[in-house]
Formats: structure tokens, sequence, C-alpha cells
């Protein structure tokens, strides 16, 4: 097993928010101690100066689409691979590919093109952990650019089957709560252990208290494709919040995540969701990259556009982000929504706390996986390490 001894390092530690200089002794794809600056190196342990570079672990995106969203329906493993090497240069060493509501046929096609590739392949970056499903089980009213066609209520034949075939790694689902048929597929949902987020939804209070007793503990891109905020709805006598995003944001039980670019939402109400949630607000990209290839309908070159920072669709809305990762944790430092130490955590320990998976990921923890991100004062990703392998250097 080849041993590492990682030093001259400034540790950011996720978990207690501290940066300190330090010292890592990698065992093969672990993490196998951590020590003070000045500890020996131990023998027969390879030294590698980090020159100074702050090291955290890896990130971890919970909601990223890439080229999935367009790809040929046989290219997912091809796709997923592409998704592995790139991200590594944004500081990412595990994420979850994100399906989109597609119509019954195609997403159980699609998901079993994933399922397999995520269990039988070896990746050059970033690991795929599971499948998040995005829909189709969502509100028509609140799709956002999700493709029309795709979306319904839950049917429990279908439901079995989609789960047959994605089996263990189906991780997390993005559902509507008001919609017919949510409480099978939540009941079916926790009896897998996956993470319910509520997103794309127009639901009220009654709704989100049920799901949330049926288990739903996130919501999904806050503030987008959801029920708008507004203080107070005059036509309502009782003067209940208004809308999704308020009774999500009021509610203790519901974690959130939250894309940074500047174009999803407003950097204020970044902040104030940011305050809200506390170590429960999670960064994702929500990223779409149109495959040179094979491009879909829905995200053919007619539809979608890029304005530099997101993806839209010919009336203006937003369809997606061309977002990293690594900007993103910069992104909300620059605003004033998190400090630098909240910022990486949203970006590491938290998500891998919504997946349950902190004791491994998101951690420099001993014992934990050697995924670790070197970055520069400025938070710019210098060099990416999966399982105890540096797979990135920016030069
Ligand atoms: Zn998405």
């Amino acid at each position: 097993m080849i041993r590492r001894w990682l030093h001259d390092a400034i540790l950011v530690d996720p978990e207690s928010g501290s940066e300190a200089p330090g010292c890592l002794l990698l065992e093969g794809e672990r993490i196998a101690a951590r020590c003070g600056p000045d500890a020996p190196a131990p023998e027969s342990a390879r030294p590698t100066s980090l020159h100074g570079a702050r090291l955290a672990p890896g990130f971890l995106d919970v909601h990223h689409h890439g080229e999935l969203a367009a790809c040929q329906i046989d290219d997912a493993r091809g796709a997923l691979r592409r998704a592995s090497a790139s991200l590594v240069r944004h500081g990412v060493t595990a994420f979850l590919p994100t399906t989109i509501a597609w119509p019954a046929p195609e997403l159980l096609a699609r998901v079993e093109h994933i399922a397999t590739a995520i269990a039988r392949s070896e990746w050059p970056g970033a690991v795929p952990l599971g499948l998040h499903l995005e829909g189709p089980w969502i509100l028509s009213a609140a799709a956002g650019a999700q493709p029309p066609a795709g979306i319904r209520p839950y049917d429990p034949r279908e439901g079995a089957a989609l789960f047959d075939r994605a089996g263990s790694l189906l991780r997390m689902v993005t559902l509507a709560p008001e919609l017919p048929g949510a409480a099978a597929l939540q009941a079916e949902l926790a009896r897998r252990r996956v993470v319910v987020a509520l997103g794309h939804t127009l639901a009220g209070e009654q709704d989100v208290r049920a799901a949330v007793e049926r288990g739903a503990c996130h919501v999904t891109h806050l503030f987008n494709a959801m029920g708008c905020t507004r203080h107070r709805d005059p036509a309502r006598p009782d003067d209940a919040p208004d809308g999704f995003a308020a009774v999500a944001l009021a509610h203790e039980a519901l974690g959130c995540d939250l894309i940074a670019d500047g174009a999803h939402v407003h950097p204020d109400w970044l902040r104030i969701a940011a305050r809200a949630k506390r170590e429960r607000t999670v960064l994702i990209s929500d990223r779409i990259d149109v495959p040179a290839s094979g491009r879909d309908a829905w995200l053919g070159a007619d539809r979608m556009r890029s304005d530099g920072v997101a993806w839209r669709l010919p009336d203006g809305r937003l369809a997606g982000s061309l977002l990293t990762l690594d900007v993103a944790a910069r992104n909300v430092e620059t605003w004033r929504v998190m400090t630098r130490a909240e910022a990486i955590a949203a970006c590491t320990v938290r998500p891998a706390r919504l997946l349950g998976i902190e004791r491994t990921r998101g951690t420099l923890a001993v014992g934990a996986r050697a995924d670790l991100v070197e970055l520069d004062a400025a938070g710019e990703v210098r060099a990416t390490w999966v399982a105890g392998r540096r797979v990135y250097a920016a030069d």
C-alpha cells in the first residue's frame, strides 16, 4: 500500500471551521493520520510538499446534470466519464448524477444506463456516488425548464421498475409533495433510505408539514421553480406564509441547497437562507453541459441559450447553470453570504451529512477517504486528490 506524507499544508477542517498548519499521512485510499506542522515524516512514506496550500476535503455536488440532460441514452457512461474528468478541475471529488423529467420509458432506460455505468466503471477523477432523480414526480406549474411531457404523478408500477433498476444507487429524489401519490412514493423512498428533497412545487404549509412527517428533510434549489416568497397575501384572511419558499424557510426540519451563481438567486436571499438554515445550507451546481454531439430536442440549439452565467429558455426563464462549486464557494464568500469556513462546509461536510456519508467524505478525519482539494489563498483550485492520488494539478 502506498503511503504519502502531505506536509507544508494549511489543513481546512469544515467540521470545526478551523484552518491550521499541519500534515496528513495517506495510506492507500484513506487518511491514516493527521499531525501538527512539525511532525516528522513517517518512514517509508513518500513526502509531498503542498507549498503552503490550503488543504480541504474534496467537494461533493449533490445536484449535477452535466451532459446527462442531453446526451444520447446509451452515452451515459461517456457523459459521466467526461464529468468525472472535468469536475476535479473545480475541486469536486464526488457527485450525484442528476436526471430530469423524461417520459417513463426513456427515464427507465436512462436510469438503467446510468446505474450500470456507475456500478461497473472506474473513473478518471470525481466519483459518481449514485443517482439523484429530479422529477418526474414534480408539479407542472413549477416545472422551471423541466420538459413538460415528462412530468407526471407517481405510479407505483413505474416506481417499482425504476427503483429496481437503480437499486441501492438511488440516493436522492426531488419531488413535489402535493402531487397525487406523494405519500406512497415517500413511504417507498423512506423504506429504501433515499433522501427526499422537496422542489419544483407550489405546496402550502399543510402539504409541507405532511411531507416532513413522512421523512422529507431538504429543499432543492430553494427559491427556484417554486412558489414565490411574499411576506403577506392580502387576499388570504388567515395571513399564512404565502408561497412554498416561505414555508420551507421557516420549517426547522428542512435544510436546503442553493445555486449561488448570482443569476438564480439574489445574494440577499442567499444570505437570508444561509442564516435560516445555518449548517444545513448546502451549495450545489445544478450544472448542465451540452454534449458535443447528440443533443436532445428539448435542449437543442433552438431552445437553450447561455448568457454566460446560466442557461435560459427563449422566454428568458432560467434552465440550469454553468456554475462550478469552487466558483459558488468563492461567490458566497465575496457576497458575504457565508464566511470562508462556512462556504467550504457547504461544499463538503454538509452535503456529506445530507447523504449520511460524513464519516468517509467531506471530512479530514482519520479513516476518511483521501479525497482532497488544494486551494490557494483566493480559493482557486491548485490540485485535487481522489482516493489518495493527485488526479489534477493546475500547472
Ligand atoms: Zn436540476
